[in-house]
């Protein structure tokens, strides 16, 4: 094994960068060579590399996106364009990637890995939608960034005795939802993984006034629908002062929270040792708070877990 390249791919997520200099400074510690390719999986083809240095990426830890940017290039699904980055990388003297991105991009890293690069991935997105994993690196600064938005919203909400329906992202995930839902303690939390009775919430919410509340939080995952949409639906239910709020791309920037910054220093340090081993075609989780490895393969037929009971949880805390 000689040199590493890394990228990442997809969605930018905070941790990203910490991740990437993890993988450098242990790539580093045991002799190897890092180059760090441009835009995700069209900058391998392209061959847009750059040399790290335990100097060039040493303040990394603490910055948000993602310096070696991203990109969507759906290109890399065929062979034929897998097999040009395959030789850039060989052109480049580089025998192992490591890819930081969401399920779609481990397809590009299994591929590598099946046209003789031994390539590892490492579950970068704050949605939390990859399986095999409870935690995916810049999840807890998306929720940090949301719980915080949404104390502020509580703030103005209480003030006027106003209801808002927040939105906050995820995709077809609820897991940004339920954490920032109970974080922030919600009257109702909205998620695509369980149905959901909008006149049981607009009952609650009408009893929460009448019992002296003097505000009303509804947490929406994006994937359920349009904000807009369901304050319309809650409307008719009861006439509430109410409004819609999206707090959208604030959740992807900003700098790493520590939990951010520590799981993805361990996920590129274990990156590095797996493939020290001779290990690829592994995507890298974490279970129970361990670090674990699934075949990339097993992930594309397998659903994300959500801890669904911290609804549960919840709903018991509300009347
Ligand atoms: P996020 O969850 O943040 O959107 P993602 O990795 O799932 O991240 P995608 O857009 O699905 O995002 O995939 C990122 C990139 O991975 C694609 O633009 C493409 O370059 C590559 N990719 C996706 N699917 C495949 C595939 N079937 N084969 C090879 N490469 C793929």
């Amino acid at each position: 094994m000689k040199r590493i390249g890394i990228l990442t791919s997809g969605g930018d997520a905070p941790g990203m960068n910490a991740a990437v200099r993890a993988v450098t400074k242990t790539a580093i510690h045991h002799g190897l060579g890092v180059v760090g390719i441009r835009y995700g999986y069209a900058g391998l083809v392209a061959g847009d590399f750059v040399t790290l240095t335990a100097e060039n990426v040493d303040h990394m830890i603490s910055a948000g996106g993602t310096f070696l940017y991203s990109a969507r290039y759906p290109e890399f699904a065929q062979k034929e364009v897998q097999e040009k980055g395959v030789e850039q990388l060989k052109k480049h003297d580089i025998d192992t990637v490591i890819v930081i991105g969401g399920d779609g991009s481990y397809h590009g890293a299994l591929a590598l890995t099946r046209l003789g690069i031994n390539s590892i991935g490492l579950p970068g997105t704050i949605d939390n939608d990859i399986p095999y994993t409870e935690y995916t690196i810049g999840l807890d600064t998306a929720c940090n960034t949301a719980m915080q938005a949404i104390d502020r919203i509580r703030d103005t909400a209480s003030s006027h005795h106003r209801v808002f329906v927040v939105n906050v992202m995820g995709r077809n995930c609820g897991d940004i939802a339920m954490r920032v839902g109970l974080a922030s303690g919600a009257d109702a939390i909205v998620v695509p993984e369980r149905s959901y009775d909008i006149k049981a919430i607009a009952e609650r919410l009408k009893r929460g006034f009448k019992d002296g509340k003097d505000n009303g939080i509804i947490i929406l995952a994006e994937g359920v629908m349009d904000a807009a949409d369901f304050r319309a639906e809650l409307l008719k239910y009861g006439e509430f002062d109410c409004r819609a709020n999206v707090i959208g791309h604030m959740q992807r920037g900003g700098a790493p929270t520590v939990t951010d910054r520590i799981n993805a220093t361990k996920m590129g340090n274990y990156a590095v040792k797996l493939l020290l081993d001779g290990k690829g075609g592994l995507a890298v989780g974490m279970e129970n708070g361990k670090l674990e490895t699934h075949d990339i393969l097993d992930l594309f037929d397998e659903k994300h877990a959500s801890e669904e009971s911290l609804i549960d949880i919840n709903e018991e805390m509300t009347k």
